[in-house]
């Protein structure tokens, strides 16, 4: 899931305090998960806005919404509409960047503000502990670490390791973090496969990665089934505007 941290109450509140009207949305999924931007955050951060608002005698109505998704069409449009239908001046997403992102480009002039820190791609360790587990690299070799990450593990992201600076499984940059070379090598001897470490792997090409600008996917057969959809949808409609003799 995508992991993040809910910002400080008073860098939110910078952003928001002066509009008039302003709309708080959660996000049902991963900011609900690692409890930084679902329901009951929206409800939190909305409660202290309105007791730091109070304070200082400022008169800003707050609602509160809960998108399932932030980052779906159906699920943003709903959004958009109680934006336009009820005069909001503002958004705070506690979605992650990208529900920020997304709702920014729905909303027009609308300033869509962040109210979550968005972190990484992680897995929940124990409750109340996320780790960084995957950096999006867009090119996966986990087939050749034994399912463990190189690129997001190691805090050097080195394709060949360990490297001189790993001591008792840990990383040189804190004996609080895994060296995560040491986590591949002692997960691939438990597999019998550590032979396989032998073969040096080649200079990687980033381009994959963020370092080759924004990316998209497309799935040709999902496009033209929405095309096609699309199209005989306007047909129905000419044909109905035909029939009335509009
Ligand atoms: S190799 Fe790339 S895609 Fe695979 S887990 Fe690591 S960062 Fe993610
Ligand atoms: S000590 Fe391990 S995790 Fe840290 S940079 Fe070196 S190989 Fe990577």
């Amino acid at each position: 899931m995508i992991v993040a941290e809910r910002k400080p109450l008073n860098e939110i509140k910078s952003f928001v305090e002066n509009y008039k009207k302003i709309l708080i949305v959660g996000c049902g999924t991963c900011t609900t998960v690692c409890l930084a931007g679902g329901e009951t955050e929206v409800k939190v951060v909305a409660s202290g806005l309105r007791i730091g608002f109070l304070k200082e005698d400022k008169e800003i109505e707050i609602l509160e919404d809960c998108a399932t998704r932030q980052c779906e069409p159906e699920f943003v449009t709903e959004i958009v509409e109680r934006v336009k239908k009820e005069g909001v001046e503002a958004v705070l997403s506690l979605g992650c960047g990208v529900g920020v992102n997304f709702m920014a480009d729905k909303l027009e002039t609308i300033p869509v503000f962040p109210g979550v820190n968005t972190e990484f791609f992680g897995a929940a360790v124990e409750p109340g502990v996320w780790v960084e587990m995957c950096a999006g690299c867009g090119n996966c070799i986990l087939h050749l670490t034994g399912g463990i990450c190189p690129i997001a593990r190691c805090s050097k992201s080195i394709l060949n390791g360990p490297c001189g600076g790993s001591k008792d499984g840990k990383c040189e940059i804190s004996p609080d973090v895994d060296c995560g070379w040491n986590l591949i090598v002692e997960r691939m001897k438990k597999m019998g496969t550590l032979q396989r470490l032998e073969e040096i792997l080649p200079p990687r090409d980033w381009s994959t990665s963020h370092h080759g600008g924004p990316r998209r996917v497309i799935r040709e057969e999902i496009v033209s089934l929405s095309q096609e959809g699309g199209e005989s949808t306007k047909a129905k409609e000419a044909a109905k505007e035909k029939e009335s003799g509009r």
